[in-house]
């Protein structure tokens, strides 16, 4: 999937029409010949969410290229401006190790300025087993909110972390000026078993977890990678 033989970066976009198989819009990036892969610098303005290494942390890492985020962030902008979150969920494939996220899938959804819910979540797993892509995480607005993980995304996540344990969130948050966006996951086991004790629904607070560490962390091992190809399925 690692285009190396185009010297010039520039993406492809196809508008489709029909809605079967449903790929409304498809993007794929083609990279430099010299792909520049740098890790995602982790804010240090956010001392209470702040990368701790745990015990557990023994994680494949994943690679995502940035233009993904920039791609959804303008595919978001319409319902950004209307003040609703947008989502839209990650897959991925696992060679050597390495998660590359390939697909960026948004799916059809319900949303308000604080949340967003998919529906008809067959429809981007249908995709997601076609290509025998992992579901390494999701990624939403913040429309006017700071980049943070409220305790319904915190509920969202654990369900992907349960699967994936290398599943991360995207937050991305255009209008919080000292963090535009942030990449998450539950800490483990700390934050997974609060989540998973946890019966609440709505917005909630949730308890320290016992063993001191924070409730979720930035991910140390999402890698942002020039290089990589994707795709988008715009299910809307
Ligand atoms: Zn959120
Ligand atoms: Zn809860």
């Amino acid at each position: 999937m690692v285009q190396t033989d185009s010297k010039c970066q520039h993406i492809t976009v196809h508008t489709v029409t029909q809605s079967s198989p449903c790929p409304i819009l498809s993007c794929v990036a083609k990279a430099p010949k010299h792909a520049r892969v740098s890790l995602i610098p982790v804010a240090d303005s956010d001392k209470s969410t702040c990368n701790q290494p745990s015990a557990s942390n023994v994680f494949q890492d994943v690679h995502i290229s940035a233009r993904l985020m920039e791609e959804f962030l303008e595919l978001a902008r319409e319902n950004t401006e209307k003040d609703l979150e947008t989502c839209g969920v990650l897959g991925a494939f696992l060679e050597k190790g390495i998660y590359y996220v390939t697909t960026l899938i948004i799916p059809k959804q319900e949303s308000t300025s604080t949340t967003c819910e998919a529906i008809k979540e067959e429809e981007f797993f249908a995709i997601q087993n076609e290509r025998s892509l992992f579901p390494v995480g999701w990624i939403h607005t913040h429309p006017s909110q700071s980049c943070f993980m409220s305790s319904i995304d915190l509920h969202t996540h654990y369900s992907y972390q349960a699967m994936v344990p290398e599943a991360f969130a995207i937050v991305m948050a255009p209008t919080d000026v000292s963090r535009s966006y942030g990449i998450f996951r539950l800490s483990d086991p700390g934050g997974m078993r609060v989540l998973k004790e946890c019966e609440e629904t709505g917005f909630h607070s949730h308890g320290e977890p016992a063993d001191g560490s924070p409730i979720y962390e930035h991910c140390s091992n999402v890698y942002t990678n020039t290089n990589l190809r994707f795709e988008i399925f715009d299910l809307r």
